[in-house]
């Protein structure tokens, strides 16, 4: 398998044809899966959001008063707002807003987004990110996955994940398959497109490399099963349940 960057894409803006770029500047093969970063999809769907359009109700206010008394810096109660706005439902209110996206991604501050949005104050997640990674790989005759960088629970550092995906299954399927013992497995599901967002993250970089679009060629999916579940349902979230029950001291 092997993981490369698209070269030379320009600064996207509102409106731009990500799919034409990077058509542009690569030949695509049968057996490849294109990555995204989220944050050239946003900027592209326009998803950028300054703060001065933006007025905070009571609740954002709240909340930005309860955190700033917490971490001792200054919140924006109309951030606050924003991340309400693009969200189901908060996990955490404090000591950061852990929140579940409109689209059923649960991420620090609904995934909205500082570093690398030159023309406005903050980049939201897109707005349907399996749609927009529908439309890219339609446009591009391939799967496609539109990622974005998230922490993780347990564990220190970032990570590429997957938040969006076409033309492929989320997950493979190994249950009732067997080990080298022979013994079936009964409950892995591989979740593949974290594991291929995750490597094409590792491509791109966070920083100012200018690399959004990696490519993903050789990956064998293999003969499995597959299945579209990868955010889990509130129900059968037993961490999340806890997280809810629990209050910041
Ligand atoms: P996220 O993980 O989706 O939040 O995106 P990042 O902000 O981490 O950026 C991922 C990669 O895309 C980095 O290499 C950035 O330099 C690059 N990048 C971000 N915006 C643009 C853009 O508009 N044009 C280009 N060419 N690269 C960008
Ligand atoms: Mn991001
Ligand atoms: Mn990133
Ligand atoms: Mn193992």
């Amino acid at each position: 398998m092997e993981v490369f960057a698209v070269p030379d894409l320009p600064e996207i803006r509102a409106g731009d044809d990500v799919a034409a770029l990077v058509e542009e500047r690569v030949d695509l093969r049968a057996d490849d899966v294109v990555c995204v970063a989220s944050t050239v999809v946003s900027k592209a769907e326009g998803r950028t959001v300054n703060l001065e359009s933006v007025t905070a109700g009571e609740r954002a206010r709240a909340l930005a008063g309860r955190l700033a008394s917490i971490t001792g810096e200054s919140k924006d109660p109309r951030f606050a707002q924003v991340v309400l706005d693009e969200s189901n439902a908060l996990l955490l209110d404090a000591p950061f807003l852990l929140a579940e996206t409109r689209f059923g991604h649960v991420t620090v501050n609904a995934g909205i987004d500082r570093s690398n949005v030159p023309e406005a104050d903050l980049l939201l997640l897109p707005e349907d990110p399996t749609a927009s990674a529908a439309a890219l790989s339609t446009a591009l005759g391939v799967p496609a996955i539109v990622t974005d960088t998230c922490g993780r629970p347990f564990r220190h550092g970032q990570r590429g994940v997957a938040i969006g995906w076409a033309g492929m299954p989320a997950s493979r399927d190994w249950r009732g398959e067997t080990d080298r013992e022979g013994r079936e497995l009964d409950v892995t599901v591989e979740a593949v497109v974290d594991e291929l967002a995750a490597a094409a993250n590792l491509v791109s970089g966070e920083g100012d490399g200018g690399t959004p679009v990696v490519v993903i060629r050789g990956f064998e999916f293999g003969d499995h099963g597959g299945n579209d579940l990868l955010f889990r349902a509130r129900e059968d979230d037993l961490v999340r349940q806890a997280l809810e029950r629990w209050e910041f001291p």
